[in-house]
């Protein structure tokens, strides 16, 4: 048998047309490979499709470390809790906590990790503006540390960075401000 008929479009099509599948019978699936594709593409739509790859970016930044943004999640230690690992458990857990396909995973603590008591879910443009002002933070923090190992005053500091000193003296202790 060369030829076989696709369960989807029903054409009669070479056996070429279907992906080879060992646990299969004949060694091939039964939708066609147009077919197939056509599945994917709707099956990234939906709801179980956009989660699991939101679920997927998150395993990457934390676990893969040829990932772009490993240095900033799984580089700073951040981890995904164990239930989570388990697609369905974060899947039940996203539907139930008002996610829509416009909204992204966002920590709240940003040192924090991917778990239920940590996480929401925001839209795009708050998430970018977040990352922004943690960016932000960490350049200031950095020229803070510079102006006070160059003997600035704390009180001076504070002043040309609007800050309280008192934030200053943290940043000298080495207590992270958020
Ligand atoms: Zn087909």
């Amino acid at each position: 048998m060369r030829s076989k008929t696709c369960f989807t479009c029903k054409e009669y099509k070479k056996l070429d047309d279907f992906y080879k599948n060992r646990c299969l019978k004949d060694g091939y699936l039964g939708v066609c490979k147009n077919c197939d594709k056509n599945r994917r593409k709707q099956w990234r739509k939906t709801n179980h499709g956009r989660l699991w790859r939101t679920w997927e970016g998150m395993k990457a930044r934390c676990y893969c470390r040829t990932h772009t943004r490993y240095s900033d999640y799984g580089g700073r230690s951040i981890t995904i809790c164990e239930e989570w690992l388990n697609f369905n458990t974060f899947y039940q857990w996203a539907i139930n906590n008002n996610w829509s396909s416009n909204l992204e995973i966002d920590r709240i603590n940003n040192d924090g990790n991917y778990e239920p008591q940590n996480c929401r879910f925001i839209t795009t443009k708050e998430n970018t503006r977040n990352r922004r002002t943690t960016i932000l933070n960490q350049i200031k923090v950095r020229i803070i540390k510079r102006c006070l190992e160059l003997k600035m005053k704390q009180k001076d500091v504070a002043k040309i960075f609007s800050i309280i000193q008192n934030h200053v003296s943290r940043i000298k202790t080495g207590k992270r401000w958020a």
